[in-house]
């Protein structure tokens, strides 16, 4: 069971099936020392609007010594790299995750300017995290996105439920890309973090399936960024500090 997730949906990402504090007593009771509650930015059909990540001032940041951290899964929206929050709200999240999603108002450019996409986004946000980088619902350079996943201090994420994907053998062609983000992160000395993305009360810091992963994809248990909270936590302080930088240039 992890003891830090830092991505995890509630009943705001509409597709999620379970609410905030449901998720702060399961995590609770799975003995989690950290959670980041992260939902999908409002471009996701039926996600959580802007006046919800609005309040993220008024969200309690603990809960029964749960530490609750509050974020966004926000999605880049076009060929600038630009995501579906806004600047003033983003200053107020404890992290920010940014993806490239189907379904929401990213629309596919090819390879090439999908590629240039990602990586103006990393440029102009910092964000703690990107998400799923293997999961291809768009075409993009693995190799040059991670390369700058690094350059920027974004960490690369570990995401328990598209290995529960690939192993049920959907996408199954995304290993070949997780070998490559696996070279580019150990090439440039960069731990990964692991987050369970769940949807479910069940898969909230279920990382059961990592161990075969790590096997498969020949990563050590030093390479694992929630095995090291302090490190973990004074980096997401460093990035937080950078990007309101960033953000008020
Ligand atoms: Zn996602
Ligand atoms: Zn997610």
């Amino acid at each position: 069971m992890l003891k830090i997730d830092l991505h995890v949906h509630t009943t705001q990402s509409e597709h999620a099936f379970a609410t905030f504090y449901e998720i702060l007593e399961e995590a609770i009771r799975r003995k989690i020392e950290v959670i980041a509650i992260t939902d999908h930015g409002s471009s996701v059909p039926g996600s959580a609007t802007a006046i919800y990540f609005a309040m993220a001032d008024r969200v309690p940041r603990e809960h029964k010594g749960l530490k609750v951290m509050f974020g966004c899964e926000a999605n880049i929206i076009d060929k600038e790299g630009n995501i579906d929050i806004k600047n003033r709200t983003i200053k107020k999240l404890d992290i920010l995750l940014v993806g490239l999603h189907n379904r929401c108002a990213y629309e596919d450019l090819g390879e090439k300017e999908n590629t240039a996409a990602i990586i103006k986004c990393f440029e102009k946000y910092r964000p703690n995290m990107f998400t799923h980088p293997p999961t291809m619902y768009f075409k993009f350079d693995i190799e040059r996105v991670c390369q700058a996943a690094c350059d920027n201090n974004v960490l690369l994420e570990l995401n328990l439920a598209a290995m529960i994907r690939l192993d049920n053998n959907h996408h199954r062609e995304d290993l070949k890309l997780y070998k490559k983000m696996v070279t580019v992160a150990k090439k440039n000395k960069k731990k990964f973090i692991v987050t369970s993305d769940s949807h479910f009360l069940h898969e909230i810091g279920d990382d059961s399936i990592l161990p075969k992963y790590m096997k498969i994809l020949d990563i050590s248990e030093d390479m694992i960024l929630n095995n090291y909270p302090e490190e973990l936590k004074q980096l997401i302080e460093k990035q937080n500090k950078e990007r309101v930088n960033l953000l008020n240039e």
